[in-house]
Order: C-alpha cells, then sequence, then structure tokens
C-alpha cells in the first residue's frame, strides 16, 4: 500500500523536453492515451484549461461581432472536391465513412478536416445582396485528421478547436478581418497565456491549402523549435466561385464574396506546458489556471487542533473565493503535506496557501509561488484578499516576461549562410534574415538546415539586402526557424 503514497518523480526537462512534455502530462493528469491509435482523452484537469481558454476566446470572438453556430461532422466527399487545391492539400489524412446503418452508402462522407466546404454550401443558400454582407460565423467542434502517431495535444488523430469562416463585399475588408483576427489571437496569447510570439504572414509554400495567404502566430519551444499557435487565412474568392457563393452588389452586378476563416486548437495547450514549464512540473499563467490557489493544511497532533485547522481553512478559503478567485482546499487524510506539495506543483498551480500550527495562532499566512518555489511569502491575515490577488497579477506577469526574454535571446539577426547554418545545428530559434522569396531558396535551406520560413512578421520593413542563400537582390526579412 505505501509505494502508492510515494511522490511522483519527473522527467529532468532540460534533459529531455520531448520525454519530459509527455511525462508532466500524464502525472498532471491532464491527458491520457486513448485505446484507439493516434487519439487522446481529455482528462477533466487538462479539459478545463481548455474550458478555460474557451471561455475567454469565445468573449473575444463575440465582442468581434462573429456568432456561433454549428455544422455537421459528416462532409459528403464531391462538395470537399471542389476547391482543388484544398482537396489535395487534404486528401491524405482524411477518415471516410463508407457504410451506414449495414449498408454501403452511394456518396462516401467524409470525416470534417476542416468545415469550409460544409459551411460554404450554407452560405451560398443564405447570401443573395450586399445586405446580406458581411457574414461571420464561428463554430467550436471536434476535428479528425488521419494520424497515427500520437504526441498528446501537439499531434492527435482528433482535436478540439474553433474555427471562424467570414464572409465580406470587398477584398479589402477581408484583409481587415484577418488582420483583426489576428490581433484577437496575439492578444490571447500575450494576455492569457502570457505567451510571446512572432506574428506574420506565410510564405506560399506554407500557406493553407486553398487561401491565397495564410497568417500565423509562431511561438518558441524551449529547446529552440518553433510551434504554428493558431492561423487566419485570406481565401480571396477560391471558395466562393467553385460554390457559388455570390451576391448582387449595389451596382446590380453578381459578385462573388471574399472570404476569410481561422482557428485556434487543443494544439495551444502543448505550447502553454511547454512554454512555462520547468523540472517540477506544470506552471500554469493564473489566468488560464483552473485551480489559481490551493490550500493545503498541516494537521497535526489531536482532534480539536485539526478542527481548528479544518474551520481556519474553510474560512481563508471563502474569503478568497469572494474576490472571485479559484480556489481549492486539498483536505485529504491519507495523504501528507509534502506530498500534496508536490502533486500541486506538479499540476502548476500558480500559488499554494500553507496552514498549520504557527498560522492558525499567529497573525501571518504562509504563501509560496509556482514560478518562485523556494521563497516563502509571510503575509499579515488582513492583507490576504488584496495580496492573493496582486501576487498572481504578478505571477502573470513574471510568466510573460520570462518568456519574452528567452525569446528575445533565441531571435538572432543573420546574413551569413554559414553562420545560419551553425545556429541552426545548435541553439536554433528564431532567425531574421533577407530571402529573395524564391521557392527554390526556400526548399534548399530546409533541406540543408531543417529550418522553414515562419512569417514575414508584421512590423517587417522594405529594405535592400541579399538573400541568405543565393545573394540575390532581396527586400524583407524573413524570419525562419525549425518546426517542432
Ligand atoms: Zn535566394
Amino acid at each position: 500500500m505505501k509505494k502508492k503514497f510515494e511522490k511522483k518523480e519527473l522527467i529532468n526537462k532540460s534533459k529531455d523536453l520531448s520525454d519530459w512534455y509527455t511525462d508532466v502530462i500524464l502525472k498532471a493528469e491532464l491527458a491520457d492515451y486513448a485505446p484507439i491509435r493516434g487519439c487522446m482523452v481529455f482528462r477533466p484537469y487538462g479539459f478545463a484549461i481548455w474550458e478555460n481558454m474557451q471561455r475567454i476566446l469565445d468573449s473575444m470572438i463575440k465582442e468581434m461581432g462573429v456568432s456561433n453556430a454549428y455544422f455537421p461532422l459528416l462532409i459528403p466527399y464531391s462538395l470537399l472536391k471542389k476547391e482543388k487545391e484544398h482537396i489535395k492539400g487534404f486528401s491524405p489524412e482524411l477518415a471516410v465513412v463508407t457504410h451506414g446503418g449495414g449498408k454501403k452508402i452511394s456518396e462516401p462522407l467524409v470525416i470534417r478536416p476542416t468545415s469550409e466546404t460544409i459551411i460554404y454550401a450554407m452560405y451560398s443558400k443564405w447570401i443573395k445582396s450586399f445586405r446580406d454582407l458581411p457574414l461571420r460565423i464561428n463554430q467550436w467542434c471536434n476535428i479528425v485528421r488521419w494520424e497515427k502517431r500520437c504526441y498528446l495535444f501537439l499531434r492527435t488523430m482528433e482535436f478540439l478547436w474553433q474555427e471562424g469562416h467570414t464572409c465580406h463585399r470587398t477584398h479589402r475588408e477581408a484583409k481587415e478581418e484577418v488582420e483583426r483576427v489576428m490581433r484577437m489571437y496575439e492578444d490571447f496569447y500575450k494576455d492569457f497565456l502570457a505567451i510571446p510570439g512572432f506574428l506574420g504572414r506565410k510564405s506560399v509554400s506554407e500557406k493553407f491549402a486553398g487561401a491565397c495567404d495564410t497568417s500565423a502566430y509562431e511561438i518558441l519551444t524551449p529547446n529552440g523549435k518553433v510551434l504554428q499557435a493558431c492561423s487566419a487565412h485570406d481565401l480571396g474568392q477560391n471558395f466562393s466561385k467553385p460554390f457559388k457563393i455570390s451576391f448582387q452588389d449595389r451596382d446590380g452586378k453578381t459578385k462573388y464574396v471574399w472570404q476569410t476563416c481561422w482557428g485556434l486548437s487543443t494544439r495551444s495547450i502543448g505550447g502553454l506546458i511547454m512554454v512555462h514549464g520547468d523540472d517540477q512540473g506544470l506552471v500554469l499563467p493564473p489566468k488560464i489556471a483552473p485551480v489559481q490557489v490551493i490550500i493545503i493544511p498541516i494537521f497535526g497532533k489531536g482532534k480539536d487542533f485539526n478542527q481548528k485547522i479544518l474551520s481556519f481553512s474553510n474560512q481563508i478559503k471563502k474569503e478568497i473565493e469572494k474576490k472571485g478567485v479559484r480556489v481549492k482546499f486539498d483536505g485529504r487524510t491519507q495523504y501528507s503535506p509534502g506530498w500534496k506539495f508536490n502533486e500541486w506543483e506538479i499540476k502548476g498551480v500558480p500559488l499554494r496557501i500553507e496552514i498549520g500550527k504557527d498560522e492558525i495562532s499567529g497573525k501571518f499566512l504562509t504563501l509560496v509561488r509556482r514560478d518562485i518555489l523556494n521563497e516563502r511569502l509571510k503575509i499579515k491575515n488582513e492583507k490576504l484578499k488584496v495580496k492573493v490577488q496582486e501576487l498572481l497579477d504578478k505571477i502573470q506577469d513574471n510568466l510573460y516576461k520570462k518568456a519574452k526574454k528567452f525569446l528575445r535571446e533565441h531571435t538572432h539577426e543573420v546574413s551569413n549562410y554559414q553562420k545560419f547554418k551553425k545556429i541552426m545545428r545548435q541553439t536554433k530559434g528564431f532567425i531574421s534574415a533577407f530571402w529573395c522569396e524564391d521557392p527554390k531558396c526556400e526548399a534548399k535551406i530546409k533541406e540543408e538546415t531543417k529550418a522553414t520560413i515562419r512569417c514575414l512578421p508584421k512590423k517587417a520593413i522594405e529594405e535592400k539586402g541579399k538573400c541568405l542563400y543565393c545573394l540575390k537582390r532581396a527586400n524583407r526579412k524573413w524570419i525562419f526557424a525549425q518546426a517542432y
């Protein structure tokens, strides 16, 4: 029996990021492997993180004036085929239903790998006039893309996301929508997930299947490789033409709409875990943490004494709760305080309050921040309510600053290809360099260094330079990195 209560040992993050990553997800009980190849189960603690992200992002989406709706999971194969680039991009990863009700069905149905086609079939029905524009809808749903490997959160056959799909009267309006959405995503990443990154436009070879243009937010993981955190696409009229989404404009002429689509998935939880976690486990930004404060009683001998601790802890819990803080009291008696400290550290709870002999008799409480574990703070009882919120804000801020510092230290300006190769072999990270915009150079660089073009930063300016690879004239510096 005793073995069960031994504290959980974690793999060292700096030693092996990938092993640590899986280990911390399993031990913090965020997710588990499903008995289906490529699939994972969101356990309650992991799902609670997604629920928090959903709640925040959903309100940001609605604030932009976009409404939620829901479209079917199954898409007729013929619909998916309508846009050539789109079907080409997705066909290797499609899951297709061929039988229903015990019989072979006349037309195969695809389990959505994304919902452009089913949504646009409806849009063509709903849009008739310029008065019906803009049409802006978002859906929260699951997605299936055939994938045999399972890398928890980051690469799974089924994942969850939101996908926004909008139609506009002019191309300019569609482009403005992409910009607005990317600003929203950037704010969400910075303000809530405390993750800085690069926002910009993708190169032609890296854009979404069927889009004119793709914008993305790229974030840095601790081993110097990067993740695409979310993206938004300017679809131009690539879908509105085959799907016949047209409208009668003010001038009486029939025109095709201009479209955008954009999404953020549960993959973002993978980024969150990697960016902030440490050797002790997860470190969750307070704004996203399912539990922001954990109260751990240090029970002693004697029923009366323990009763005092219990009622004092409950009183503290109520006080903090009143402030709208998500707080939990771990009163389990079968585990020691040390075991619980370890457990909640692995789970990344931002703030811990310890309540023992000194705390119930004195006027001070003992608090420990998850981001600075070796510091024990003594807080006056009457100042607790204010202090807790203050500390949560400080933790949120500190996590962002730390991540920003790491990003800065791992972003280099490089003009020499030898130096570029050396960085990509060693510390990696983001490299800003001139590129002539010829896909051949892009492909060569990828082949020789594994680095791909991540984006042309939003803030990039026109300047004169030489392509990193072919030394021909280049006008802008692009961001390169190895994909995780
Ligand atoms: Zn070149």
